[in-house]
């Protein structure tokens, strides 16, 4: 056994909530999502069993997340919600946990004294202790654990997840960065990465159970392991990560979340052309296609830069499909600098992108900047932007016409159930008539084409 192969050993304890009924409400994005499924598996293996709704749960989690616009709006709503409830069944019992009430839990304290735990991003491996301490001394916040490490954090709990075939696997938590619209280096802290053979070791366990489909989540995956040292020898980096689980039996689709256009290098591109499994599939986050606010927003890279980077990933993959992330109206965004973002997007063509208005978030030093955009100037320039990705979606959607696909089935489509949905490996949803069990995979050839999706026939 080498020493990257050495197992983290989580201790269990008797299930002492036997039959008590739970429920995780989840606000956020997919770092969020992953740390719900871990809280759903910490209060199953304490006997726990999943509620129907508010109304018939015991403990409820509210996992907060202070990255999308609205969170604590759509917090205290529910908080509010849960007061008549507890009011009525006294019992019941509240926790609140994620980025949102790390960076306030004073305020969660204050407005709603009400909640039993209030518990930080750093702490979801001890929520079960949390919820013993809560009905032994009453309200319990629980700050950053500065002793915490990446073997607490959600790699070595116990999951239940959303989609038996697919999973999620943290490889980093935290980030170096200092975008400066971002409140994540706030609330989730400085990068730590896993252990290579913990990782591993958790995907190898996931293709026993079944998993087909694993995506690396990190805040900057391509920087994992540059905090990681090993008996002075050198790092295991994102790239021999991918090639490592890429080779696990059983795996036959990886993806990841996300690089950053900065840190990607040839490297992580030749490997994931090199190793099958890699889905040719990448997210690199534009932002603008401004230099000025690229460099008011601390991204590190030019647009001429980032069209070179991704220009590069698709000489390097063969038929790579590309998504992104934009901001609109970030403080002090010209009509002029914006133009520079359509001209970027036209020239780039992703096959998707994820846009939004920018909102402030108290907290990040965009905060403090002058020259906040007008919300109508914004919303202006964000239709348009909208309504160049559609036309550029829709073209690339279109070209698909006529191929073959291999697709996961994820089950029957959530608007007709006489069809089934299936996923490319480029991330294209595609519908079909028929039904085909979730979690096989299945060929089809494209027939149509719509800027969310994609309609084909399954081949027999
Ligand atoms: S890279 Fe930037 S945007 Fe992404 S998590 Fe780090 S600070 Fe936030």
């Amino acid at each position: 056994m080498t020493r990257l192969d050495v197992p983290t050993v989580r201790e269990r304890r008797t299930p002492t909530r036997t039959g008590r009924r739970y429920l995780v409400r989840t606000f956020g994005c997919q770092m969020n999502e992953h740390d719900s499924e871990r809280l759903a598996g910490l209060f199953e293996e304490d006997g726990m069993v999943a509620a129907a709704g508010m109304d018939d749960a015991d403990v409820v989690l509210l996992n907060t997340c202070c990255i999308r616009e609205n969170a604590d709006n759509r917090l205290y709503g529910n908080l509010g919600q849960l007061k008549a409830l507890k009011d009525e069944r006294p019992g019941m019992q509240i926790m609140v946990a994620g980025c949102l009430a790390q960076k306030d839990r004073e305020t969660v304290r204050t407005k709603a004294p009400w909640v039993d735990v209030v518990f930080g991003t750093h702490n979801l491996h001890r929520a079960i202790t949390l919820l013993d301490h809560s009905e032994e001394w009453g309200p319990v916040t629980e700050l950053w654990d500065e002793t915490t490490s990446i073997d607490d954090v959600p790699s070595t709990l116990p999951t239940r997840r959303e989609t038996p075939h697919s999973a999620w696997v943290t490889v980093t938590i935290g980030c170096n960065n200092g975008c400066t619209f971002c409140i994540v280096p706030l609330v989730r802290g400085r990068e730590i990465s896993r252990r290579p053979g913990d990782i591993v070791r958790e995907i190898r366990e996931l293709a026993t159970d079944g998993v087909v489909e694993v995506t690396l989540l990190g805040q900057n995956v391509n920087s994992y392991g540059r905090d990681l040292a090993f008996d002075g020898k050198r790092r295991p980096l994102f790239a021999e990560l991918l090639r490592g689980v890429g080779e696990i039996e059983g795996i036959e689709r990886v993806r990841f979340t996300s690089p950053h256009p900065k840190d990607i290098k040839e490297d992580v591109l030749v490997a994931m052309a090199e190793t099958t499994n890699v889905c040719e599939q990448l997210h690199l986050p534009l932002q603008s296609g401004s230099s000025s606010v690229l460099r008011a927003m601390h991204r590190g890279y030019t647009p001429d830069r980032f069209l070179e980077k991704l220009r590069l990933a698709e000489s390097t993959i063969p038929g790579l499909a590309t998504s992104t992330d934009v901001i609109v109206g970030f403080p002090g965004e010209s009509e002029a600098d914006f133009r520079g973002t359509l001209d970027v997007m036209s020239e780039a063509r992703f096959d998707s992108a994820y846009m939004f208005i920018y909102s402030s978030r108290p907290g990040t030093p965009a905060a403090m900047l002058d020259q906040q955009v007008p919300r109508e100037v914004a919303s202006e320039r964000f239709d348009r932007l909208v309504a160049l990705q559609r036309e550029i979606t829709l073209e690339k959607n279109s070209d698909l016409i006529g191929t073959m696909v291999s697709l996961l089935a994820e089950g029957p489509s959530h608007k007709d159930r006489t069809m089934a949905t299936g996923r490319t490996r480029g991330n294209k949803i595609v519908h079909v008539p028929g039904s085909v069990a979730a979690g096989s995979f299945f060929r089809a050839e494209i027939e149509a084409s719509a800027p969310s999706h994609l309609m084909g026939r399954a081949l027999s």
